[in-house]
């Protein structure tokens, strides 16, 4: 990077001046260079940064400091294969191990069943149904469809990356914020969004804060998530005669109610194995469990366990938790975690009537001369780099492509009777973009109070989800998952718990790895019309499809629910002895969307008002369905996916009767 010996010295003691050597090593001592290198090879663009700093008289004066001093801690703080942290030095020092307390009980990764996996050359010219996306929506409605009998193609832009790939890089996960592209996808730079604030539009590419990514391989989210598997509640289906309609919202109530889910969400429970329900027993806990729920106790709020789609016990064929440190945002070693991809996928797979195209992308839906859809045009890459197109017939079409996505692909799909998008008539596609802006707060303790039992949320409340004073829905609390130890740097430099550099900081992390504890929760946003997914024609992705455009905002009600919830995880972190609590409800520019992300293509009665109806059908297209968070009209105040795969398995059932 740095060829001459003055500057490599200079370097190296910029590297150190952000962690200096005491009783462990230094930045540079634990192979700060080669993490930076590694880094500056995939982010070519901020070579010059370095180098100004490099050559600076007083660097630590330059504006680009903190953004140094925090790549540099990552680095120290991540997983030793990125070449900053050699011998897991930061790790022994904090305490922290990726594996469970123990390690791990046989071989991991444990071995998968392989995918079936067509060739784009080999896709035949028609399919009973073609699916878009393979998550949470995409598997299980291939997995029914299947079942019934019928030939699916599913279509995956991303790729199938090994578990081992997936399980061990802590600053390329979707949890991770260190301007890399994430394993789990894309996994292409010029996969661009735009996101409009204002008069101003910027083009984002896909690791940059607004893009709002989830994941983009087979499992989408679901191969990585951290599998909280809530219900929603009554109330969440019928949020506007519940609270009005606040003005400059779009608050409206679903067509379909608690009641007609609820036999689905038990069987998403059952099939997929969601812990702490009736179809196994919650995960084990740790000592900050009884902490919490002592405090809830002392301030009259019931709590719950928290349900997870992940095996406490051997189900379904897959293996026990055996509770180490790194679940959310990464694939599960044991495979105990449930998505897509190793439950209602490998079921589709068994039927033998099911083939997944990867690195595939469904760029429009084509439709014959009477404007019924009939194929699905595809596009995508050898692994050599040369592009490929098909059109693959379909009799019935599912758009299971996650919230931006499956709206991006029905408004490029215009033809001469539909010429602003498949579905869009009535200019509702893309609209009511919505996610879960999050709060809550870090409390520090005088004792050790995280014993690093994984995966970690084991308990919640949900007193305040509905029924607050002033407040439009609301949301739940749950402890946090394990802290990765440089998320866990950024957070406690971020809030001002630690200096961000130097020895204080070095200190501050062996010091409060584990005397913290974070409580957090989604609240319910009260989704506005304008907070929407455009596409624009003018900028296309690294396949030439125009890409999405994003703009809008949240809501006053959102900050005031945001405000709300975080001010309860300070009374509850306070009541279980924390002598200092920090608040933790930061929101960020434009409209919410991400992990979270729905709403775009609602669900109701009326054409004029929405995009599908209740069998979740786009109106004026009986063949096409589409079947993700997209048709969530509100998004709840708990994370959603449970009632992803809960209405998959509705839709289906209907379709396939
Ligand atoms: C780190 C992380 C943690 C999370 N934790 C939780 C949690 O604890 N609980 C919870 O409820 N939710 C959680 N989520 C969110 C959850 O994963 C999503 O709600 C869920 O995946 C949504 O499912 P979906 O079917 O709507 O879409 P997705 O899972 O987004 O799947 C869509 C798929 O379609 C593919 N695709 C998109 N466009 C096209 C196209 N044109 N052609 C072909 N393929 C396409 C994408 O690549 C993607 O794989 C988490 C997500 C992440 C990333």
């Amino acid at each position: 990077m740095i060829s001459d010996a003055d500057a490599v010295d200079r370097l190296r003691t910029l590297l150190d001046l952000v962690i200096p050597a005491d009783d462990w090593p230094s930045a540079s001592g634990a192979g700060g260079e080669a993490f930076l290198e590694r880094y500056l090879e995939e982010r070519p663009d901020l070579r010059p940064r370095v180098a100004d700093l490099v050559n600076s008289a007083d660097p630590v004066r330059e504006p680009a400091w903190p953004w140094f001093a925090e790549l540099v801690s990552a680095g120290f703080y991540a997983d030793p294969g990125n070449g900053g942290n050699r011998d897991r030095a930061s790790w022994r020092m904090i305490g922290w191990a990726p594996e469970p307390e123990g390690g791990w009980s046989g071989p991991v990764p444990v071995p998968e069943p392989p995918p079936v996996v067509v060739d784009p050359d080999r896709l035949s010219a028609r399919y009973d149904a073609v699916v878009i996306g393979s998550g949470p929506g995409g598997g299980t409605s291939a997995c029914l469809l299947a079942e019934s009998g019928r030939r699916v193609l599913v279509v995956e832009a991303g790729g199938w990356p090994s578990t081992a790939s997936l399980a061990v890089d802590h600053v390329r996960n979707p949890r991770s914020d260190w301007g890399l592209l994430p394993l789990s996808g894309p996994d292409d730079d010029h996969d661009l969004r735009l996101l409009s604030i204002g008069d101003s539009t910027r083009a984002l590419r896909p690791y940059e804060p607004g893009w709002a990514n989830n994941a983009m391989t087979a499992g989408g989210g679901s191969r990585v998530y951290g599998a909280q598997a809530w219900r929603f509640v009554p109330q969440d289906f019928t949020m506007a005669s519940t609270y009005g309609v606040p003005d400059g919202s779009a608050l409206a109530d679903w067509p379909i109610t608690y009641a007609d889910l609820e036999s689905y969400y038990a069987r998403a429970e059952r099939e997929l194995g969601v812990s702490g329900t009736a179809a196994m027993p919650p995960v084990r806990t740790g000592h900050r469990h009884e902490l919490l729920r002592s405090a809830a106790d002392t301030l009259g709020w019931s709590s719950v366990r928290v349900p997870l789609l992940i095996n406490s016990i051997p189900y379904d064929g897959r293996a026990a938790c055996q509770g180490c440190r790194m679940c959310v945002g990464f694939a599960c070693p044991v495979d105990a975690k449930a998505g897509s991809q190793n439950t209602v996928l490998r079921r589709a797979f068994a039927t033998g009537r099911v083939e997944l195209v990867l690195h595939a992308k469904a760029e429009r839906l084509v439709v014959d001369g009477r404007g019924r859809v009939r194929a699905v045009a595809l596009v995508g890459r050898t692994p050599t780099g040369e592009l490929w197109r098909s059109e693959v017939a379909a009799g019935e079409v599912v758009v299971a492509g996650g919230a931006v996505e499956s709206a991006r692909l029905l408004l490029n799909s215009a033809h001469p009777a539909e010429p602003t998008g498949l579905g869009n008539g009535a200019d509702q596609v893309g609209r009511h973009l919505q996610g879960h802006l999050y709060g809550g707060a870090v409390g520090v303790f005088d004792e050790v109070v995280e014993d690093l039992v994984g995966p970690g949320p084991t308990l919640s409340t949900h007193d305040f989800r509905h029924g607050v004073d002033g407040v439009v829905g609301g949301g739940i609390l749950v402890d946090e998952f394990i802290p990765l130890p440089a998320n866990m740097y950024r957070m406690l430099a971020g809030t001002g718990l630690i200096r961000y550099w130097g020895l204080e900081a070095k200190q501050g992390m062996r010091d409060l790895l584990r005397r913290t504890l974070r409580v957090m929760g989604p609240i319910q946003e009260v989704t506005s019309a304008s907070s929407r997914v455009r596409v624009e024609p003018a900028v296309t992705d690294g396949l030439g499809i125009p890409v999405a455009r994003l703009s809008g905002s949240i809501h006053d009600h959102d900050r005031a629910a945001l405000a709300m919830i975080a001010e309860r995880a300070v009374e509850w972190l306070a009541a279980a002895g924390a002598r200092r609590t920090v608040l933790l409800a930061g929101t960020g520019e434009g409209p919410s969307g991400g992990q979270h992300q729905a709403g775009t293509c609602r669900m109701g009665d009326d054409p004029a008002t929405s995009v599908v109806d209740p069998h979740c059908r786009v109106w004026g297209h009986d063949n096409v369905r589409v079947v993700d968070a997209s048709v969530h009209v509100t998004n709840g105040g708990v994370n959603p996916v449970l009632t992803v795969f809960a209405n998959a398995f509705r839709v289906m059932d209907e379709l396939t009767e």
